[in-house]
């Protein structure tokens, strides 16, 4: 079941900037979380699985796809981010619930904004963002005996279409990790 705990996340953070409710209200809030969690797959290339912290600023294409889905000042985007980066990360959902729950309501702004921010609706991810071949590992910097599956980087995506019975053919992103081991 998507619930979002807003009242939770308000409650929890603490806005930099004493105005930025002024300009915002809970519907528009809800919508940047809702958006921000639909792109979350394509933000998990600026941050690392084993430090798993949000970024600290969006990328400019996700930044210009808020601003332009939700008619906010780019300013409010950042702010907005800042504020309610930590909790937004913390939510974790089915992808197919989220997708399906939210699908009616934000796919028009990914068919009309997306494609000029390189962003769609359907992101589907590799199954695991670590190199599967156990020869593979690599030292842990911090302790040179100690050693763990070697992430992968280098996220690239080609555009797809998605058949769907609930929205008909949609945009979609296939993403794909490489990695950059010497291990032969
Ligand atoms: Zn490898």
């Amino acid at each position: 079941m998507y619930t979002i705990p807003i009242l939770k996340i308000v409650s929890a953070a603490s806005p930099n900037g004493s105005n930025l409710f002024d300009s915002v209200n809970l519907d528009t809030l809800l919508s940047f979380i809702n958006i921000a969690l639909l792109v979350k797959p394509l933000l998990l290339k600026h941050c690392s699985i084993y430090d798993p912290v949000p970024p600290l600023v969006l990328p400019n294409n996700v930044r210009q796809f808020i601003h332009a889905s939700l008619d906010m000042e780019e300013k409010t985007v950042d702010d907005l981010w800042e504020t309610f980066r930590e909790e937004i990360w913390e939510l974790e959902f089915d992808v197919d619930d989220l997708t399906e729950t939210l699908g009616t309501r934000y796919i028009p702004l990914f068919l009309k904004h997306g494609p000029s921010n390189d962003i769609a609706f359907y992101n589907f991810s590799p199954p695991t963002r670590t190199c599967l071949d156990p020869g593979c590992d690599q030292e842990v910097s911090q302790y040179p005996l100690v050693s763990r599956p070697r992430e992968l980087r280098e996220q690239l995506h080609v555009p797809v279409t998605v058949f769907t019975n609930s929205f008909g053919a949609v945009t979609g992103h296939s993403i794909s990790l490489y990695c950059r081991s010497e291990y032969p």
